[in-house]
This record gives C-alpha cells, structure tokens and sequence, in this order.
C-alpha cells in the first residue's frame, strides 16, 4: 500500500475515485486477457495475506516464507517487504495461476482483491489519521475496464469480500509507519530486534512457539482470555503481534502486555 504526500495526489498515476464515484470494470473468463494480470507482478504481502495464505495451504508460515516469498529489504528502510516470488520460467507466473484461474481465490491477497484499483493512504499528520484514498489503474492490456459493469468502491470491495483485508492491510500500515525513522540503533536492521519484529509480522507460527515456549510468559503476564486465543486463533495472535512491534520496538504500551 502506497503512502501518499498531499502535494503528490495529483501527480499519481491512474483515476482517482473518490466518495459517490464509480468506475467501470469486470473480469470473467472469457476476456481475451485472462490470467495475464497474475504474472511478473511486485505483489507485496501484508502480515494477514500470509496468514490467509497459509492456511489456505496448510503449511506453516515458516514454510510459507520459505517457499513463496523473497524478503527485500530497500536501502534507507528499516522494515522489509515480502514479495511474493513469482516463477523462474520467462512467463514469470504467479505461483497460485492456473489455466482456470487463480487456485488460491478464496484466500487471495488484499492486493489482488483491490484490483484494478490501488488502495494508497494519505496521513494526516495533525489529525495523526489515515484516509484511504482509490486510484483506477488497470494496466494496458486488461480489457475488463472495457466493460459496462459500474461499481463504486464500496460496493467493490463488498464483492470482492475484501472488508475485512482491508482493515487489517489499515492495521500493519499504522505499524509500518513507525519505521519510518531508524529504530534498531547500532544493531541494525538485521540485528535480533528487528528479526523478532519480523517473526511477529510475519511468522505467526514461530511468534506462538516464541510466546508459549520460551521465557516471555514468566515475564510478561497476559490475560488468560487473550492466552487461549493466541494458542489457536491466528488472526488474534497477528493483531497482538502488531502490538507487541510497537510496544518492543518503541515502548508503546498497550493494556495486553504487563510486565510481572
Ligand atoms: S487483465 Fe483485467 S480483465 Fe484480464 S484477467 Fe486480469 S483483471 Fe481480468
Ligand atoms: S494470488 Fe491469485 S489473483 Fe493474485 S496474482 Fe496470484 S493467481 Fe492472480
């Protein structure tokens, strides 16, 4: 998800919608370019993609990772980004497209479910406050935006069934932010501190086993409504992975964690 300046909006590719404006769009099938949209993409994994993503697998996001991404880390950033690798023959497909289709659909990612729209964010630093802000933008060769199919944008994530991603994509986003300035310190960015920020994003297997198997029960007390969730339910354990980054990284407190 894009960070948007105020003095940039104008200058962005693609057609702003904004509240009350629609856009013309559908995808079926038989359109001449099917399936093209699922190669040599830079498709960007949130936190909650690898969770969908995982379990639509039935893999562990330690396997996950392994096999379906490639951590990047960009010069003058201090948290990386996980693309989803793409495979090595020329066509460069996505790993999960089929001659039907996409395989892992139901468990698509909040990127693909946007599509053809970018979903970008627009801080408000005064009100300390993220407004979402659309950009139609399907490439060249997608023939869908040839259609008569008209759709506002909340109506097309209503159908694309993307409510729910694009809260929690909301959720990492306000994490992210505060990576913006360098907090590792001396350590850097591939020091312990920042592995374990990443395996709280990220691993959310490795981050249980980190709760439930290492010292962090003897010295953080937790709920024990909270424990039972965090024990099998992997949305609650991200969320609380969100909290744990900032309350980690920058000491920000939080009512779930108490020092014993
Ligand atoms: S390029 Fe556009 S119309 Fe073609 S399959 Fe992809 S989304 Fe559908
Ligand atoms: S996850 Fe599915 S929809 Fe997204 S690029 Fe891959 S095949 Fe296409």
């Amino acid at each position: 998800m894009k960070k948007i300046d105020i003095e940039n909006l104008d200058k962005l590719p693609g057609i702003q919608i904004k509240e009350n404006e629609t856009f013309k769009f559908r995808c079926h099938p038989e359109v001449s370019c099917f399936n093209r949209c699922c190669r040599n993409l830079n498709l960007f994994l949130y936190p909650y993609d690898v969770v969908r993503l995982k379990q639509s697998l039935n893999i562990s996001s330690d396997k996950f990772l392994d096999e379906y991404v490639d951590v990047v880390l960009r010069p003058a950033n201090y948290f990386p980004e996980v693309l989803l690798r793409m495979s090595a023959t020329r066509e460069k497909n996505c790993p999960f497209m089929s001659t039907a289709g996409c395989t892992v659909y139901a468990d698509r990612p909040d990127t693909c479910r946007a599509f053809p729209v970018e979903q970008g964010m627009l801080y408000d630093a005064q009100q300390k406050k993220d407004t979402p802000v659309y950009l139609f933008r399907p490439p060249d060769f997608c023939r869908g935006q040839d259609e008569d199919e008209e759709w506002s944008i909340p109506e097309w994530t209503r159908d694309q069934d993307a409510e729910f991603y694009h809260q929690m994509t909301i959720r990492w986003v306000e994490v992210k932010r505060l990576f913006q300035n360098d907090p590792w310190g001396l350590e850097g960015p591939e020091g312990s501190k920042a592995k374990m920020a990443f395996m709280a994003a990220y691993n959310v297997d490795r981050f249980r086993n980190f709760i439930f198997q290492s010292s962090f029960l003897r010295r953080y007390k937790l709920k024990s409504v909270l424990l039972k969730k965090l024990k099998t339910d992997d949305v609650q354990l991200l969320k609380f992975g969100f909290e744990w980054i900032k309350f980690f990284v920058w000491g920000i407190k939080t009512k779930n964690i108490r020092l014993r």
